[in-house]
């Protein structure tokens, strides 16, 4: 393919997968590196199967691209400094330091007026016991580095939680975050290209159970009083950090006041229904952005809900015959707690909205495990 612009992609999940595909309907040549023989990216890319940290991977991966980027955040500096040696990278290794470190990440907010829940630093069992006394009760022990999906995470209800909260993050350096008694949970994802273009995508509207996000859904309630807001800090955030690319921030919602928890510097989960939704998904948007494209437009979306499928997969026939589903099956393994795919359901012509998306939940609640 002579003259096709290069994509490289560390990490071949379904983000990658996703990512790749975009790429693939805008003529873009891919390849990724993931250590799993069976990466799902592998449908639509070239696969350079070596493990993230394998530094010859990586430089090959940037030698042979225009651009490398990323699915996941926690790259480790010295695979960064590889890539970034040996070709261009995008998003900036700033987003990812920034959003590695849960403690740098809050102290970011805090210096560009991005609202926080009340937090402390934590190094030891001492310093826990002082900071619940400041904080109060219930607070959440997060592990600064390396959790998702509520992992790495304790929650402090009573005082005799302390000592099970703190063996429980493995003793690591920590934040104690006062536990926010929130009316709802919303994020924004948005898109900065190279060129400084910016799309802010419609707020989403997330349920978590468990730590793990269950269903996002547009338009979210506090669409028109949380917005502005939003998007203010959400260009901030791209801007402070040069970001090019798409990035996630997510935020808790009580009463009139919006509350930022954590951003994500790449494309999120909550923002899966832009494929079947909006006018240019954020993965598109992130392919446009790296290699410097004009962005597509985000509005109008359509409503929908987009239902993750954990840890195993409903019969595909029953989800399509339900009216405006669409299913995307990444093709993993099932595990428990495992996101393996998800469902989208739009409105259709002569079928309530609202009927069509109870269902498709219920069946997604019967094979989540
Ligand atoms: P996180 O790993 O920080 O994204 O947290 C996962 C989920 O746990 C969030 O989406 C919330 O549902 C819940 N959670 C995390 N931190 C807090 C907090 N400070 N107050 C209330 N709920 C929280």
């Amino acid at each position: 393919m002579p003259g096709a612009m290069r994509l490289g992609i560390v990490g071949g999940g379904q983000l990658g997968r996703m990512l790749a595909l975009s790429a693939a309907n805008l003529g873009v040549d891919c390849s990724f590196v993931d250590p799993a023989p069976d990466a799902g990216a592998a449908i639509v890319a070239r696969q350079i199967e070596a493990p993230y940290d394998a530094i010859d991977a990586l430089i090959e991966l940037a030698e042979s691209t225009d651009v490398v980027t990323f699915e996941f955040e926690n790259v480790p500096a010295p695979a960064l400094d590889a890539i970034a040696s040996h070709g261009q990278i995008a998003p900036p290794p700033q987003s990812l330091a920034a959003s590695q470190d849960r403690l740098t990440e809050k102290q970011l907010f805090d210096s560009l007026g991005i609202a926080v829940a009340p937090y402390r630093n934590v190094e030891s069992l001492a310093e826990l016991e002082l900071a619940v006394e400041q904080l109060g009760r219930p607070a959440i022990l997060k592990t600064r580095r390396l959790g998702y999906d509520g992992k790495g995470q304790a929650r402090i209800e009573e005082a005799s939680d302390l000592l099970h909260a703190w063996e429980q993050v493995g003793e690591l350096p920590s934040v104690l975050e006062a536990m926010v008694p929130f009316d709802r949970e919303l994020s924004v994802i948005a898109t900065r290209s190279a060129s400084g273009e910016v799309v802010v995508y419609p707020l989403t509207e997330n349920v978590h159970r468990a730590g793990i996000l269950r269903t996002s859904t547009v338009p979210a309630a506090g669409e028109t009083a949380h917005r502005a807001q939003a998007e203010t800090w959400a260009t901030t955030l791209l801007e402070e950090l040069n970001h090019v690319g798409t990035l996630a921030l997510e935020l808790f919602v009580r009463g009139d006041e919006l509350i930022a928890n954590e951003f994500a510097p790449r494309v999120h989960n909550s923002g899966h229904w832009t494929i079947d939704a909006a006018p240019t998904s954020q993965f598109e948007n992130h392919v446009r952005a790296v290699l410097d494209l004009p962005l597509g437009a985000v509005r109008p979306a359509q409503p929908c809900t987009m239902i993750n499928l954990i840890g195993g997969m409903p019969d595909a026939a029953e989800v399509l015959a339900i009216p405006g589903a669409k299913l995307h099956d990444y093709a993993k393994q099932p595990r428990a707690g495992r996101k393996i795919g998800h469902i989208t359901v739009v409105p259709v012509d002569g079928h309530e909205h609202e009927t069509s998306v109870r269902e498709a939940i219920e069946l997604a609640e019967r094979t989540t495990v």
